[in-house]
């Protein structure tokens, strides 16, 4: 194409039949049993999400459909209600009826549908999804019978779709949990009274879980509780709740997210109120973590595919832009990244499925919970930075927005960021795990039993270079370092980079040997050791040779055979 009157752009395909990585990745993770199930429905999921799924989030996200606070019925009475606007409430009905959040869905086959959805960037979906998930599997695990038997069904049912919410950030701190000032005061009823002033409420629409401090207990961490405290209560009457005001956001825009007071509101205890913070975040924060790496990864691909076709349509100075080394260059490391980060957050997925949410044994629950931490993080950190190279691909055009979907991912990759434990939280939590428990000897394990089954002559430039950076690595994240809390605090973030690079490029090579008729992810694994764990200037990467045969094949996620070994 030359003219840009021809342009056609990719609205109405079906992503996942376009993702040759992510149908690989969960043939390997899915039972053999499950697969053309789950198969069947990520295509047709895909395709409502191209579809007319597209069209609702384009539509819910125009100035006048945006979110509003309604305070008064027409006759004066107090209300405190949001109107989400009439896009983002179709959207949430349709996926509510596709059955996202169905009961005994797998986590493999949830986390790929949030994957998907995470294509239209669209947070008045994605937040609300994210926040009832996690309400609903703490109220299924702790809630009491009344809870269960009178929410449940509502959680999950199509008329009050993705209405759960989760408020625990206040105006003095989001990440430090330990310093919340809103009081519950126990009514002796069975019910407790809630008042406070929450900062950043986002989803709040009927069912909200508050993190508060029950009035005489301990203060930190150990005295916040969780409360389900609904909007309108059993009897039909408004709950102690008011908005003051709905944030001005950057990015998110279809995603209401309040500041709102409880004022005494009615509030029911999750699980032992002693345990609050535990389950807060084993159930709740976890769960939104985990959705955050399946959006981020998601936002990832959307953005590849946007560039990749305005590449492929685009000419400049007699040649389409995907033939130029540069635009190459960009697509490719792309493709790169999306792999390694899809790899962890579906193989963590997986786990969950195999082990549970909250596994029993501890080592295990901690290997998960530091997977969470380091996929939130790894997904999250370089997000903005890869929409914007997606942007540059297209240059002025991908500026506009009515375009294509990319300045919305990028200003809500902003968001995908910075909620749910921005990255130093999330370093620093990781830094303190591996100081009080066998984290790092777990991860040594992880990483050896893949180099034991790593052939030396299959990538074998890459697992020189892999086997040196291991090495140093361990060194370097001695105990005495870890337990050394300057130190940690100050390395935090360079240190979980090389424990995020290394099991990830581990897995990508260990996905890379099993895949023996197609050397994609071979090729992806020596891009990522060349870009993560060389010392040379760049000019002359091992896989450059490679490269220069295959690029356009990777970018184009065909098939390719390639000559691996010294790679
Ligand atoms: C759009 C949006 C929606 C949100 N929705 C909700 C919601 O629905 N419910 C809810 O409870 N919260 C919500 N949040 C809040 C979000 O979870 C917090 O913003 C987040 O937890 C960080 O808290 P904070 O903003 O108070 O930053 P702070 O805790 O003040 O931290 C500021 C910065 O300092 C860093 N930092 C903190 N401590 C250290 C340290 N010891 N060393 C080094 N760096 C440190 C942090 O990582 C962060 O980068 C939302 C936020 C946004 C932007």
């Amino acid at each position: 194409m030359t003219r840009l009157e021809d342009f056609k752009g990719i609205e109405g395909m079906d992503f996942f039949a376009e993702d040759r990585g992510m149908q690989v990745l969960l043939g390997e993770l899915l039972r053999e049993a499950d697969r053309e199930t789950v198969f069947a429905s990520l295509h047709e999921c895909a395709r409502l999400v191209s579809g007319p799924w597209n069209e609702l989030a384009r539509e819910a996200n125009r100035a006048e459909n945006l979110p509003r606070i309604v305070k008064y019925d027409r006759a004066g009475n107090p209300t405190e209600q949001i109107d989400f606007g009439p896009f983002t409430r179709q959207l949430r009905r349709e996926a509510a009826a596709f059955g996202i959040l169905k009961e005994g869905r797998s986590n493999l086959h949830l986390f790929a549908l949030v994957y998907l959805l995470a294509h239209n960037g669209e947070g008045g979906l994605d937040c609300g999804l994210s926040c009832t998930d996690g309400l609903i599997r703490v109220i299924e695990a702790h809630g009491s019978e009344f809870l269960r038997e009178t929410y449940l069904p509502r959680l999950r049912s199509v008329e009050t779709p993705s209405a759960g919410a989760q408020f625990v950030t206040e105006r003095q701190g989001g990440s430090d949990v330990g310093a919340i000032e809103t009081e519950a005061r126990d009514n002796g009823d069975g019910t407790w009274a809630i008042t406070g002033n929450k900062w950043f409420c986002s989803n709040p629409d009927e069912y909200f879980l508050v993190a508060a401090r029950p009035a005489g207990a301990a203060a930190g961490t150990a005295g916040v509780a969780i409360f389900f405290v609904p909007r309108v209560l059993p009897d039909g009457k408004l709950n102690n709740i008011s908005f003051r005001r709905l944030k001005n956001k950057l990015g998110t825009q279809s995603l209401p997210t309040a500041e709102m007071d409880f004022n005494g509101a009615t509030g029911y205890v999750i699980g032992d109120a002693r345990d609050g913070f535990k389950l807060l975040m084993s159930y709740v924060i976890n769960v939104s973590r985990m959705h955050n790496a399946a959006n981020a990864c998601g936002f990832l691909h959307r953005a590849f595919l946007e560039a990749r076709n305005y590449a492929r349509q685009r000419h400049a100075f007699g040649k389409a832009l995907i033939e130029y080394p540069l635009i190459q260059e960009t697509l490719v490391g792309m493709l790169e990244k999306l792999w390694r980060y899809r790899l962890l957050t579906f193989r963590l997925t997986a786990m969950i499925d195999e082990h549970g949410l909250v596994p029993a044994d501890a080592e295990q629950a901690m290997w998960q919970r530091f997977l969470i931490n380091l996929a939130k993080y790894r997904t999250g950190a370089t997000l903005t930075a890869s929409i914007h190279d997606a942007i540059m691909v297209l240059g002025g055009n991908g500026i506009v927005e009515d375009f294509t979907v990319l300045p919305r991912l990028l200003r809500d990759a902003m968001i995908i960021e910075t909620w749910e434990g921005p990255h130093n939280t999330l370093c620093l939590q990781i830094m303190r795990d591996a100081a009080k428990s066998n984290l790092i000897a777990r991860w040594r394990a992880e990483i050896s039993s893949v180099l034991e089954r790593w052939p030396e002559d299959f990538l074998s430039t890459t697992r020189n270079q892999f086997e040196e950076t291991f090495a140093q690595t361990v060194t370097l994240l001695s105990p005495e370092r870890l337990m050394n809390n300057g130190w940690a605090a100050m390395h935090a973030r360079r240190a979980v980079d090389r424990l995020g690079d290394l099991l990830e490029l581990a897995w990508l090579a260990e996905t890379a040997a099993h895949q023996a008729s197609d050397h994609t992810p071979a090729l992806l694994a020596s891009i990522s050791g060349d870009k993560l764990l060389s010392s040379g200037s760049g000019f002359e990467p091992p896989s450059a040779e490679a490269l220069d045969q295959h690029t356009l094949s990777l970018i184009n996620e065909s098939h390719i055979r390639a000559e691996v070994a010294p790679l």
